[in-house]
């Protein structure tokens, strides 16, 4: 765990996604599957894009995946990431569901190694007491 103080903002949970947020503070990874159709979906919403039922249940999914695009942030949108540049933000697509895109932190791999398509695993950054962060990192 980090023990120096965390300075960048915090994702603030509303009653969709806390879920999500629970589940990475115990770092699993999880999502939510319509129990009318059975479509997984991210990110959270209280209602199915597909059927347009309202009844889900949480999953945990793997979180291994593949880089689908990615950049690189050299100009900081926060002065608390301003010593993070140029630091690398990608989508990754899930192997299992592949309907599911995450975006986060690519890390443990240089900016000019990140290549489309490239293998990579969730690791959990637990960022303060209270709150854990998704980040990727490459499959070896
Ligand atoms: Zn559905």
């Amino acid at each position: 765990m980090n023990t120096s103080i965390y300075e960048k903002p915090l994702p603030q949970p509303d009653p969709d996604s806390q879920m999500f947020w629970d589940g990475c503070k115990e770092h699993k990874l999880l999502v939510q599957q319509c129990k009318g159709c059975g479509t997984h979906r991210f990110p959270p919403d209280s209602m199915c894009y597909i059927c347009q039922s309202r009844d889900y249940e949480w999953v945990a999914v793997e979180g291994r995946g593949v880089i689908y695009s990615w950049i690189i942030v050299h100009y900081s949108p926060h002065r608390a990431f301003s010593r993070d540049v140029p630091y690398a933000v990608a989508y990754v697509e899930l192997n299992t569901p592949k309907t599911i895109r995450m975006c986060g932190n690519i890390v443990n791999c240089k900016n000019e190694d990140i290549s489309a398509g490239m293998p990579v695993e969730v690791v959990f950054d637990d960022v303060t007491p209270e709150v854990t962060l998704p980040r990727w990192k490459p499959t070896k």
